[in-house]
């Protein structure tokens, strides 16, 4: 590889943690390898004069389905059995590799257009959606979704899992990893979860899994199981820090001593969970508790945008007005959910999540010379409460800059709209 530098000049940096400060960062490669007043201009091969900017890192967004972004718009407001029963499952019938691959380019594209370098998607034709990854310049921890309720099916799975797996883990420079995905405990069996946990091990990679998203889900693990979703995923000995689980909505107090006991790490998806209407995860009492909680927003189907910025304020305001309490979940800790605790999450934070030497160049720099910055009292504050994300106009993942001057340099995004068009009359003439 060529080596080449960045230098940021003169940034407002926001980093979860920490107090505000303003300096100059350079890049070298996909490394940040010096944060200081001192740099100058000739210190790098490009130089971005950040004056007037926000540079925060970028957000680490821990649960998606990239590929539903072509599905956008389809059976909005219904309940959740009828949405997948009816509407959705229907229509990912009809989802080939080559829509899979146009529907997570138009998620990624939006993804870098709102200060997103990082995602955690599940779901089927991963091939398709490593490749939009990699062409998009993002960082993904990408897994073959499992849904198995015999042997024959399980036999099945598993192929298509060590196939993705064993393709495309540490590919891309090393921005494209692999997961072990079992889609839900409702949707598998005990053997299936065994299964994941010992290949897990035997991998060294990390679980992704949906566990007690609604209601009527817990309610048909009581009745399968004689216990709730956690004690039974804790009895089969699935349990360990490596464990992503989505939604984790609906909890009894002994699910959360198990979730802290054997350092579970949780994906909130506060759009998705309110527009399905499946319940309020109690996240604040969690984070309270030492809990590490990420920030996710589920598929465009169910949110319907990948916007992290959107997601932060959607949280905080779902905890303050569920707990009666306008102190819960404040800003500084939504931030910190959208970047350090969503690479916590996936096993990350010693590479992303946070504006530090040593870390991978994962960026991203908003004018806060605009409306909703102003005035500029408490970038912070803005960042969560009042902005809705246009202010993001630079956007680097890896060291490579994807968006400059809010103009995309990695893919050419008006074809990919109308490829997207194209793809979508294909699915709904075979509906
Ligand atoms: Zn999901």
């Amino acid at each position: 590889m060529e080596s080449k530098s960045i230098l940021i000049k003169n940034a407002t940096i926001l980093n979860p943690g920490e107090d505000i400060k303003k300096s100059s960062v350079l890049i070298d490669n996909d490394i940040i390898s010096c944060i200081s007043d001192d740099l100058i201009h000739k210190d790098a091969d490009k130089v971005i004069d950040a004056e007037g900017k926000l540079l925060i890192p970028g957000f680490v967004n821990t649960h998606t389905h990239l590929s539903m972004n072509i599905l956008r718009g389809s059976g909005d407001d219904l309940p959740l059995d009828t949405w997948l029963n009816e509407c959705i499952w229907p229509l990912e019938a009809n989802l080939t590799e080559d829509i899979c691959y146009v529907g997570s380019l138009l998620a990624c594209i939006e993804m870098i257009k709102t200060g997103t370098t990082c995602l955690n998607d599940m779901y089927f034709n991963m091939g398709s959606v490593a490749k939009a990854v990699e062409d998009s310049g993002m960082r993904g921890l990408l897994a073959y979704c499992i849904i198995a309720f015999d042997d024959e099916t399980l036999k099945k799975e598993i192929k298509n899992t060590n196939e993705f797996t064993s393709k495309y883990n540490n590919t891309a420079d090393g921005r494209v990893t692999t997961a072990i995905s079992p889609h839900a405990p409702y949707t598998t069996t005990p053997d299936v979860l065994k299964w994941v946990r010992k290949a897990s091990n035997k991998e060294n990679m990390p679980i992704h899994i949906h566990v007690s998203e609604t209601k009527k889900e817990v309610e048909d693990i009581v009745e399968l199981y004689g216990m709730r979703p956690f004690e039974y995923l804790e009895k089969l000995g699935f349990l360990g820090s490596d464990v992503i689980a989505a939604h984790a909505v609906h909890l009894s107090e002994n699910e959360i001593d198990i979730i802290k006991k054997y350092n579970v790490k949780l994906s909130h998806n506060p759009a998705s969970n309110m527009k399905l209407a499946s319940g309020v995860s109690p996240v604040d009492k969690m984070l309270k508790k030492g809990i590490t909680v990420s920030l996710g927003t589920d598929g465009a189907a169910s949110n319907n945008n990948l916007n992290m910025i959107e997601e932060m304020k959607i949280a905080t305001l779902l905890q303050k007005v569920h707990n009666y309490d306008a102190t819960a979940l404040p800003a500084e800790k939504v931030f910190e959910m959208a970047t350090i605790n969503g690479a916590k999450t996936l096993g990350m934070d010693d590479k992303i999540g946070s504006v530090n030497v040593g870390k991978k160049a994962d960026l991203c720099l908003l004018d806060i010379n605009t409306n909703y910055f102003t005035p500029n009292v408490n970038p912070l504050s803005h960042l969560v409460y009042s902005s809705v994300g246009g202010e993001v106009s630079t956007t680097i993942c890896n060291g490579e800059i994807l968006m400059e001057n809010k103009k995309l340099l990695c893919v050419d995004e008006m074809e990919v709209f109308a490829m997207a068009e194209n793809a979508t009359e294909k699915i709904l003439s075979k509906k």
